[in-house]
This record gives C-alpha cells, structure tokens and sequence, in this order.
C-alpha cells in the first residue's frame, strides 16, 4: 500500500480547481492526534468544535460541516469510524453521529504503518500541506492540527509532488512591482536586498496556478499572509477587496486592513502583464471571505 499516493489521491476530489480542503484538514488533524495518542480515537462530538473552526479558518468561504469529511473519508481507506452500535459510520448526518456516539480514527493498516516507519507522518503531513494550501499557511495550520513541523530536509518529498516551482518566479514578480508590496506600497530593503517582501500566487500553486507573472503579486508579510487567508482580494479594475468579516479597530489595524478598500494595486510597472481575471475570479470565488467592505473615503 503507498500511504502518500492514498493521500495525494484526496485531491481527485478538487480536480475541477475547487477549494475543498475538507477531507485533507480532517486527515492532518488525525495526523496530529496521533502523534500524541496513537490509538486515541476522536469522538464526532468531541471534535465537532476544532473542526468547526480549521473549517471555518483554511476551508473555503462558504459554511461548510465537519460531517461531511467526517463520514466520507472513510471511503479513501486511510478512516475509520464507528458507532455505539458497531463499526461503521452512520452517514453525514450530525444528528446521527452525535446521537451514536460516533467516533473516528486513522485506518489500522495506516496506524501500523505509521508505527513501522516513523518518517510517513512528516512527509503525509508535508504532502497534503502542498497539494492543498500555500506555503505561507503551512507552519500555522501545522500548529492549528497540533503536529510538530518536521525540521526541513533536502529533496524532503520533492519526489511526490509532480510539478515543482520555477524559481524565477519570485524574481520576475518582485521586478514587475518594482519590489513594492502591491497593497500597500512597502518596499523595505537590508543594504540592496528587499527584506519582508514576497512573491504570492494568485491562484495557489496547490490549484494549478502557474508561475506566470499575470498570476502573481509582489506583497508584504502581512498583506500576502492576509491575501492567503481571504481577507484581502482583488476586484473589478484591480481595486482592492477587503473582506467585511475581518475586524481590528487599532489605528494599526485601520490603516493596514480596512482603509485599503477600493484603492488600485500598485503596480505592475507599464510593459507587464497585470492579474490575470481569470486567476483573479479564482481567488475571489475559492479564497475571499465573504463580502468586500464599502470603499473608504480617505
Ligand atoms: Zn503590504
């Protein structure tokens, strides 16, 4: 049995380049529980409320329920679940599986695996970050799951994951926005290096965004961990999108967030090709949370 095409497998389900991470967050939130308590199982009723909220904070923009994947990943061979009344899941419904008492764990032949080769917990972890979220998501969500991130190793999975990177990419990007963050006009450097200062996919790599520059942003820290949680997006004419959901009331806040509704990208420099509508549309339908904010009078 190979675990890690089993698990990459999970992807089939998003292969129309929809955001579902449902199924995955459940997996690496089994992975996580594991790693502590081997054979633990997790009662639906007890992790209802975690899995509400990985949901509600790396699933997509719509509400969503954690029996879905609860009940479903059963079907992929790497869950079990059972009842009250015996094995097997009793369906999606929540009433059912709080009622029976319904209660989920990794598949024994995966937990014997896990036993037998310590190192498939770190690279199934890593597989499923990579073919489901960006990179810039990677180290929190680990820590939302409660898995220790495995130290980095050369050539660590490279293997599973078919396409790889360009690494030209951040270079053409950072160049065609001038080494300015596109939200906010950022532009710090160390001596004549930029410092805080990334490249961002639009449409995520993980969704076969490709590393084109009219599929990319030159953003801060802040605003790219932002773009990549759904707070901030890109609308009609390259106006920015603040997401009505977020909220901070600190001058901070209000300066860095909210006050950046309806203002223009900055960049890219004239003789590059802007973001593309169509990875936009991606990244406004599968990634920005809810509704935009008003432009602010500023
Ligand atoms: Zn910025």
């Amino acid at each position: 049995m190979d675990w890690l095409e089993r698990a990459a497998e999970l992807r089939q389900w998003t292969r129309s380049g929809t955001h579902a991470p449902h199924k995955p967050l459940l997996l690496l939130y089994a992975l996580g529980r594991f790693q502590r308590d081997a054979d633990g199982e997790l009662r639906y009723s007890a992790v209802e409320g975690d899995l509400k909220r990985l949901l509600d904070e790396y699933g997509p923009p719509h509400r969503t329920t954690p029996a879905y994947p609860f009940h479903h990943l059963v079907s992929d061979g790497v869950w079990e679940v059972r009842t009250d009344r015996g094995p097997g899941s009793p369906g999606s419904g929540v009433r059912e599986l709080r009622a029976l008492g319904a209660a989920g764990r990794l598949a024994p032949e995966l937990r014997a695996a896990l036993r037998r080769e310590p190192s498939l917990l770190g690279r199934m972890t890593q597989l499923l970050l990579d073919l489901h979220f960006p990179p810039s998501l990677h180290a929190e969500l680990c820590e939302s799951v409660g898995l220790e991130p495995e130290p980095a190793e050369p050539g660590r999975l490279r293997v599973v994951v078919r396409r790889r990177r360009d690494p030209g990419m951040r270079e053409r990007v950072l160049t065609a926005y001038e080494y300015r963050c596109a939200f906010c006009g950022y532009d710090g450097r160390i001596g004549a290096l930029p410092v805080g200062l990334e490249a961002a996919h639009v449409r995520w790599w993980a969704f076969g965004g490709p590393d084109d520059v009219d599929n990319g942003l030159c953003l801060c820290s802040l605003h790219h961990k932002l773009f990549d949680k759904g707070v901030l997006g890109i609308g009609d004419h390259h106006r920015i999108l603040v997401s009505q959901r977020f909220v901070g009331h600190s001058p901070a806040a209000r300066e860095h967030v909210t006050a950046l509704a309806g203002r223009p990208l900055i960049g890219p420099q004239p003789g590059t090709r802007p973001v593309a509508d169509a990875h936009r549309s991606w990244h406004t339908g599968q990634v920005f949370h809810g509704s935009p904010r008003p432009a602010t009078a500023s």
